[in-house]
């Protein structure tokens, strides 16, 4: 989140990245954009400890994490972001029975609503601010629509294991300017 006082540069500065990188990455069209209270997404530099080529995204956290969880209490997280068995793995999966509401993750607008994903079954695509997207996989039921508008929290569908799935769970991805990016940095703590 923006603070008071806060400007391209310093931010660029503080976060070691280019100041034309973070008004792309968030989709603004220039430096004026930038005012306090205003989320943006940090994208480090790639090549660091995380290797392949991977982006972190560093959320200046004055506001608190940015996405509420997509479940209610008892989230178990059943297998991480990153790579497994060799091949990528661009979400979260988050263990939970057939039927369980899944949430809207932030307020945006549904870039997508139905089963046209090969593997992904059933999907919601959530478009927020700062051209950051929210994919919500595997649903037995889908409760929204395409452009429709839904605020953080709001139900958008019910958990399911349709598409490649081996058990009722829901995928849950973060895109930041298309880059599947490892949503846990941007979640509060799970939820008890
Ligand atoms: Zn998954």
């Amino acid at each position: 989140m923006v603070s008071a006082g806060d400007t391209l540069e310093a931010l660029a500065a503080r976060a070691g990245v280019p100041a034309e990188d973070i008004l792309e990455v968030n989709g603004l069209a220039s430096a004026e954009e930038i005012v306090p209270g205003r989320l943006l997404f940090l994208l480090a530099p790639s090549g660091e400890a995380s290797g392949a080529g991977e982006l972190a995204v560093v959320i200046a956290r004055d506001g608190g994490p940015p996405l509420r969880w997509p479940l209610g209490v008892g989230v178990v997280v059943s297998s991480p972001f990153g790579v497994r068995g060799g091949r990528p793995h661009e979400g979260i999966d988050l263990a939970a029975p057939t039927g369980t509401p899944v949430f809207a993750a932030a307020d945006g607008s549904v870039a997508y609503a139905g089963n046209g994903i090969r593997g992904y079954g059933n999907i919601v695509v959530i478009r927020h601010a700062a051209a950051v997207l929210t994919v919500y996989a595997h649903n037995s039921v889908v409760l929204v629509s395409r452009g429709q508008p839904v605020r953080a929290g709001d139900r958008i569908a019910l958990v399911g294991q349709s598409g490649r799935a081996t058990g009722p769970h829901l995928h849950f991805e973060v895109r930041v300017g298309e880059i599947a990016t490892n949503p846990l940095p941007m979640l509060p703590e799970i939820p008890r």
